[in-house]
């Protein structure tokens, strides 16, 4: 791990952080603001190791030194890590760390902590922090994680640098939701609708997008093969599926989706799938279909939306769209 591998998926704050390095100009306090996977305990575990390394080339540190292996393993004396104690952070682990910091100079003046989910801090612990941050001592560097900047005190936010982290591209975070335990064809489809980890998680609950996409899948086969049917399929099982309106712009967002693959189908684009594992389904109706339809199909979903955000009712967008998309 280098500093020049962190900028690869975070250019931004690779390189803020290597010049603030180089010109020994580090704030006292940065909020790592990011989605899940963005790598911010990684980066912020560099900047420690940059700051204590012994035996640093230029910025970079040497990953070898007894600072930096006891970085690496999570127990340098300097280093601290604080962590919710079940929901939250609470008062006691930030006073906690200020005792500890009140025993300066144990192997060096310099100190570092790190707080992971910064946001779940209670409000007692957030003042104590704020305490902390209004009058930094010297060679101190606190570095707040967080995915819920949000949630933050202002007041804390206002005494530290953010630092936003880019969101992970699609394949990487469909891999992320792979390893929890989510089915590939659903980690592909909930990778292309968000970044975010725990709208993701919040969309799997109770199977929601998995009846979600077969419902597409049904609604998508009923067109080709069972055209009298899919108006009572839009009534029965779509519009309550579907029942408010950001899950209702989300439906017709799996449905581009899938004129999306209909579209790679045809041009031969297969590996970019978001409904991974209907290639059957999607050969044989991309066959069925010129791209002149499925592009008029797109751009009629599309309208759909602006419908839609111009507050026409679910019901009739639904209708009007079926038979935009019958008519091909
Ligand atoms: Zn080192």
């Amino acid at each position: 791990m280098t500093w020049e591998n962190l900028a690869k998926n975070q250019p931004f704050v690779a390189t803020m952080l290597k010049n603030s390095l180089a010109k020994g100009r580090l704030a006292h306090a940065y909020i790592f603001d990011g989605n899940r996977g963005t790598g911010k305990k990684r980066m912020a575990l560099h900047l420690a190791k940059s700051f204590f390394c012994a035996q640093r080339a230029g910025v970079e540190p040497c990953q070898t030194c007894k600072e930096c292996k006891r970085i690496e393993h999570g127990n340098h004396p300097d280093v601290h890590f604080i962590e919710p104690d079940g929901q939250s952070i609470k008062k006691h682990q930030v006073e906690h760390l200020q005792k500890e910091f009140s025993y300066r100079g144990m192997e060096s003046a310099k100190k570092v902590y790190i707080v992971n989910h910064a946001d779940k801090m209670t409000t007692s612990a957030a003042n104590s922090l704020l305490k902390f941050l209004e009058e930094p001592l010297a060679d101190t560097v606190a570095i707040l994680l967080t995915e819920q900047l949000q949630n933050m005190l202002p007041t804390i936010k206002s005494r530290s640098q953010v630092l936003s982290f880019a969101p992970l591209e699609v394949q990487a975070f469909a891999k992320l939701l792979e390893e929890e335990g989510i089915s590939e064809s659903v980690s592909n489809l909930l990778a292309s609708l968000t970044t975010s980890f725990e709208e993701a998680m919040a969309f799997v609950a109770d199977e929601w997008i998995a009846q979600a996409r077969s419902l597409v899948l049904q609604l998508m086969e009923e067109l080709q093969s069972r055209p009298n049917q899919v108006l009572l399929t839009v009534q029965d099982q779509w519009l309550p599926h579907f029942d408010d309106r950001p899950k209702q712009e989300l439906g017709l967002e799996l449905l581009l989706l899938w004129f999306r693959d209909l579209l790679y189908t045809q041009v031969g684009k297969e590996e970019a799938f978001t409904y991974v594992g209907e290639e059957e389904a999607l050969s044989r109706q991309a066959l069925a279909l010129s791209q002149h339809k499925v592009r008029k199909g797109m751009t009629a979903i599309i309208e759909a939306k602006r419908h839609l955000s111009a507050n026409v009712s679910p019901q009739l967008v639904m209708e009007k769209l079926m038979l935009r998309l019958q008519e091909g």
